[in-house]
């Protein structure tokens, strides 16, 4: 079992969202209310060249407030916000969620009662999404992977809207690497997690601060933090690749015994299959280079090899042998 919730503390990364912010404070504190909960908001101003540091500020100055502000010095990117968030969190249970009202923050209490049903993380999937196309379909492709590769049935990992227990993200905090993407660095220290659907709103103010670059960015984050299997795609390239060269030059061989010199174009073909047998070597070369990257990337990232959730003794002491008798 998990330990009771008492507080609950929400994260939200604010990059140049001053036209949402007013009306996004007001729903979280009302949806917050609601909970019968402690609870505390806090708003990571991302390096914002509008008026939303400002805000955020007034806001948290405000007498009675449960608003904190965090404020960055420059634009780290979302998921570098919400790790500055989450090293200022003193709630029990922390829930993320984007600024620009996409994920309604009225949804924050089915999501605590999730987690009061002894989940880690409780996850979202977005009903009719309203993004592009474009993003739908990758953002589903990405998904499918990443199920493959992490075993665990969440189904939407591009949705932020996310709760997670307190030692998921003390375990977080215990990762050294830079680049990150949060739910799945969360989902690899879960026991218990689910997805639940949630409503997904328009993007009422401004546009997505995510160009196409970014998003690129975002999914190599993404990969990285999952696995380290591509670099090992260059191994298994590598030997197909030898293999299938080694295969072509033993049936050019064997066709130039029997039907002659002429047919295999004074060699040529030779040559092709030589060349194919020395790039699947350079290949298996690189994956073996890979291999050993990809365990100093393990290595300097330094994740907590485990976290202990609980250590459970007997309170009576053991009688030693002497006191037996
Ligand atoms: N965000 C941020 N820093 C950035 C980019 C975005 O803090 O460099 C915040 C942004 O203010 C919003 C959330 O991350 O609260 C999601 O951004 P956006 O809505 O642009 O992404 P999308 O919904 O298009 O994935
Ligand atoms: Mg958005």
């Amino acid at each position: 079992m998990n330990e009771p919730i008492n507080k609950v503390s929400v994260v939200i990364p604010v990059y140049n969202e001053q036209d949402s912010l007013p009306a996004l404070i007001n729903r979280t504190v009302t949806a917050c209310e609601s909970l019968s909960l402690a609870y505390e908001i806090l708003l990571v101003d991302d390096g914002s060249t509008d008026e939303s540091a400002d805000l955020l500020q007034q806001a948290a100055e405000a007498p009675g407030s449960h608003i904190v502000a965090v404020i960055l010095n420059r634009n780290y990117g979302q998921h570098s916000a919400i790790m500055a968030g989450f090293s200022h969190v003193s709630g029990d249970l922390i829930i993320t969620l984007d600024a620009d009202l996409q994920n309604p923050p009225e949804e924050i209490p089915r999501l605590v009662a999730t987690a009061q049903q002894n989940y880690d993380v409780v996850g979202t999937v977005r009903q009719n999404r309203q993004d592009s196309g474009f993003r739908k379909i990758a953002s589903r492709i990405l998904n499918h992977l990443i199920q493959r590769a992490t075993g665990k049935p969440m189904g939407d990992y591009g949705c932020m809207l996310r709760a997670y227990r307190r030692p998921v993200i003390e375990a977080i905090l215990n990762c050294h690497e830079r680049s990150t993407f949060i739910p799945i660095l969360a989902n690899t220290f879960a026991r218990r997690t689910i997805d639940i659907p949630v409503l997904h709103a328009e993007r009422e103010f401004g546009d997505s601060k995510y160009s196409l670059m970014r998003l690129v960015n975002l999914m190599f984050d993404l990969v990285t933090c999952l696995t380290t299997t591509p670099l090992r795609m260059l191994s298994v390239f590598g030997c197909v690749t030898a293999v299938c060269g080694f295969a072509l030059a033993l049936l050019l061989v064997t066709l130039r015994l029997f039907l002659g010199p002429e047919w295999s174009a004074d060699g040529v073909f030779m040559l092709f299959a030589v060349l194919f047998m020395f790039i699947g070597a350079q290949f298996v070369g690189m994956g073996l280079l890979g291999e050993y990257i990809g365990r100093i990337y393990t290595d300097v990232r330094a994740r907590p090899r485990y976290f202990i959730q609980r250590v459970v003794k007997s309170s009576t002491p053991s009688m030693t042998q002497g006191e037996k008798v």
